[in-house]
């Protein structure tokens, strides 16, 4: 037996003729495996089910559920491990064998049973079952490496949250979905305040300490269905569907009140921090497409810094367009330029 643990390989012999299993529970106990018996096809089910051995050695002729149905059912079962099946056939004829192995048994002999040549068949069987063991376990394990990989590729490791690549594809989705269903979406960028200074004050470790701070009253400040991840170094970006900037710039100011509001603690530290946010929602008419809107997001944080620091500043706003750089260049007068629509009351 190969396996974790050394003992003895579990024989489950099924017969309905009570002297067949007596004699061969009888010598596979004395040969030092663990024998279980079963008289029919149903209990044969019934006892892999609960406690699956590791090889069988079956009869073809019992009443009702017969050998070769019982080999059909348990190598139809995808929930259990390789068990290898020896079919003991009494007639010596090849169709009953073929019909056998055909069926799922895995090698076969014929009665009256040579208990050596059983034996050593079991044995055979045995050192199968352990290599299609150990392919299992790396298929699995390859299977969960594999998991783990593609959670990395899309999540930030400091912080747990989305990272920027799984945010953009996010975006691009509701975007889409905004679009065709005429639903709006909002996005909020935040961006902590005078962060380089919080690193030199308290160290990097403390810095990110508060990123992942950060990250979590970001998250449960927001609703189920809102995602937020971090978009770069000090930068988070919050993608709300079906809201209208008026409900967006609520959150966002919620949001940075609770920042405000937080006691960072780290290494028996406490200290504060605020944040900053633009808030942008499509459909506007001046925002022709998502690269658009996530700009005017940044553009509105860029005002948000300038004019104070720990503010949410609305895109197109007053205080956006006296303060945001090259607005009129860019938008002309405000004039809309199509391709937006408006949807219900504003
Ligand atoms: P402002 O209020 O204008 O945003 O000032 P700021 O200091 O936050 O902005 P600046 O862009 O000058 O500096 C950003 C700092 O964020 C610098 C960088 O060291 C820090 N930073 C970026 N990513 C990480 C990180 O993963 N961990 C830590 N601890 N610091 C980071
Ligand atoms: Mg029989
Ligand atoms: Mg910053």
């Amino acid at each position: 037996m190969d396996g974790d643990v050394r003992r003895p390989a579990r024989v489950l012999i099924v017969d309905d003729s009570e002297d067949s299993r007596e004699v061969l529970r009888v010598r596979f106990d004395a040969t030092g495996y663990e024998t279980t018996c079963a008289c029919d096809g149903a209990e044969a089910l019934r006892l892999v089910a609960e406690s699956p051995p590791d090889v069988i050695v079956l009869d073809v002729m019992m009443p009702r559920i017969d050998g070769h149905e019982v080999a059909r059912r348990l190598k139809a079962d995808r929930s259990l491990p390789f068990i290898p099946i020896i079919m003991q056939t009494a007639l010596d004829e090849v169709e009953r064998k073929v019909e056998g192995l055909t069926a799922g048994a895995d090698d076969y002999v014929t009665k009256p049973v040579e208990f050596v040549e059983l034996e050593a068949r079991v044995r055979a069987m045995l050192r199968i079952k352990a290599l299609q063991d150990a392919l299992q376990r790396r298929e699995s394990e390859l299977e969960s490496a594999n998991a783990r990989l593609s959670e990395l590729a899309v999540s930030d490791p400091l912080t747990g949250l989305d990272n920027r690549r799984r945010l953009d594809e996010r975006f691009r989705e509701m975007f889409e979905h905004a679009v065709r269903l005429r639903e709006p979406l909002a996005v909020a960028m935040f961006d902590l305040d005078r962060f380089k200074q919080a690193n030199d004050d308290f160290g990097h470790r403390a810095g990110d300490e508060m990123l992942r701070q950060i990250g979590s009253v970001l998250r449960t400040s927001m609703r189920e269905i809102d995602r937020v991840g971090r978009y770069g170094g000090e930068e988070f970006l919050v993608l709300l569907p079906g809201t209208p900037l008026d409900a967006a710039v609520t959150f966002a100011e919620r949001a940075r009140l609770r920042v405000a509001a937080h006691r960072f603690s780290f290494e028996g530290r406490d200290f504060q921090a605020t944040i900053s946010c633009g808030v942008a929602a499509w459909p506007d008419p001046r925002l022709l497409n998502r690269d658009e809107l996530l700009q005017a997001a940044d553009d509105a944080l860029y005002v948000a810094k300038r004019t104070g620091r720990d503010r949410v500043v609305r895109y197109a706003s007053a205080e956006f367009t006296a303060n945001v750089r090259n607005f009129h260049d860019q938008h002309g007068s405000g004039a809309p330029a199509g391709g937006g629509f408006a949807i219900g009351p504003r």
